[in-house]
């Protein structure tokens, strides 16, 4: 079907193909007064409404006033962990009572909580719950979702969790881009023998992964009491030969080497990087590799440091941002709070935020060419806010601003009744 969106200020973040790097991401291409013409899924035309009123399908498209709101492309969160079976709602008190991680864990919660839960529950109830939540994320503009396995941590679980996000993503209008992060951590019956446990996902768990079609990219903890280089490289290679695109979660606590070895292998993103040191930038922008922040995980736990935004961005390192949504360290599905935070706690501009949650996080999933911006060409993917200037995203900090949003150029949220 046929439809244009007009009288909208559009963010286009239109311009050449690639992340956008340093000065590059304050640009939004922004266009007040325009239009959007919209068929068979992508967009077909937009602009200034003059221009995109001129083209020969304008005057058969349904047509939506936008009432002189602000559209944007519909944001891209690359790096969540959304399928688990409960809320750590225990280990957010713990912490708040100023328990340490460890002793957390020592009774009984942290990340071991969350692989018992999900090894004892269903497909189904996987599958139910994610797609839940995958309303939560189209609600607040999120459209397209990089989502991770790595709560099961054995072949079975795994696998559980990635055929749940299979049927969740054939279910909901959210697109759904599974990660194979079997190498998130050693499960208890492994202790003190990661590379058993490295070998076994390799031997075991990624032949079924890749027959059965079960994830896009690979993933692993680089990090000292989790996965060295060596055995995270041993891991995402045998990944890489079986067609996964490659992330990598490197630099969070420790600087352990995980940026250099993300740059090696033409990884797609290196994601969190607290402690990156500028030789590791260095490589990171010789090899193209997307750097993903994600300070909603600092601020949900209370530190006081952040990823160095700042310095990355000066560097030449084409940023992203994400939500990290996950149960223990991150419960946001809302980008426009982690804009907040980006921007009040790392520094950022608004309009370096902005463009960090769509171009740059599309880029980061290798979808650069489809999504993240309002070209002709593109996925049609929207999102009209309830605001006028994009650095309101950001500044209404805790809010949801998103009104009407568009997958595909199917309305598949909307606050308001539609005026056709
Ligand atoms: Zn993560």
């Amino acid at each position: 079907m046929k439809q244009l969106i007009v009288n909208a200020d559009l963010a286009t973040f239109s311009g050449p193909e690639g992340p956008r790097a340093g000065a590059e991401m304050r640009s939004l291409g922004l266009i007040r007064g325009g239009a959007v013409l919209m068929d068979g899924g992508k967009i077909v035309s937009s602009g200034l409404k003059e221009l995109v009123l001129k083209h020969p399908d304008a005057g058969k498209a349904r047509l939506l006033d936008a009432g002189g709101r602000l559209l944007l492309p519909g944001f891209v969160d690359c790096h969540t962990h959304p399928v688990f079976a409960e809320p750590r709602l225990r280990d957010y008190g713990l912490r708040a009572q100023g328990k340490t991680y460890e002793e957390i864990a020592a009774e009984g919660g942290g990340i071991v909580s969350s692989v018992r839960a999900v090894r004892g529950a269903s497909q189904e109830d996987l599958a139910r719950g994610l797609f839940e939540r995958a309303r939560r994320f189209l609600e607040c503009g999120t459209t397209t979702l990089e989502a991770k396995s790595g709560y099961g941590l054995d072949p079975d679980s795994e696998l559980k969790m990635l055929r749940a996000m299979k049927a969740a993503a054939a279910g909901s209008p959210l697109e759904i881009l599974p990660t194979f992060l079997g190498a998130h951590a050693v499960p208890p019956e492994y202790a003190g023998r990661t590379d058993d446990y490295v070998r076994l996902l390799v031997s075991e768990v990624l032949p079924v992964v890749a027959r059965e079609g079960l994830a896009r990219f690979a993933d692993a903890f680089c990090e000292e009491g989790y996965f060295s280089p060596e055995q995270a490289e041993f891991y995402l290679k045998a990944c890489q030969g079986a067609g996964l695109g490659l992330r990598l979660h490197a630099e969070q606590f420790t600087r352990c080497g995980g940026a250099l070895l993300a740059a090696r292998l033409g990884a797609l993103s290196a994601d969190h990087l607290d402690r990156v040191e500028d030789n590791d930038l260095a490589a990171l922008k010789a090899a193209g590799v997307v750097a993903c922040l994600v300070p909603g995980s600092n601020h949900f736990l209370g530190l006081s440091e952040f990823p160095p935004a700042r310095r990355i961005i000066d560097a030449g390192v084409p940023v992203a941002l994400a939500t990290d949504f996950n149960p223990g360290t991150c419960p946001c599905w809302n980008l426009q709070e982690i804009l907040s935070i980006a921007v009040s706690r790392m520094r950022m501009t608004p309009e370096e935020a902005l463009c960090a949650v769509t171009v740059n996080a599309a880029h980061a999933l290798g979808l650069g060419k489809t999504h993240g911006r309002i070209q002709p060409g593109m996925q049609a993917d929207l999102v009209l806010f309830d605001c006028q200037d994009p650095r309101e995203l950001p500044y209404w900090f805790g809010a949801n601003l998103a009104v009407t949003v568009f997958k595909r150029g199917n309305v598949v949220h909307s606050t308001e009744e539609l005026r056709f």
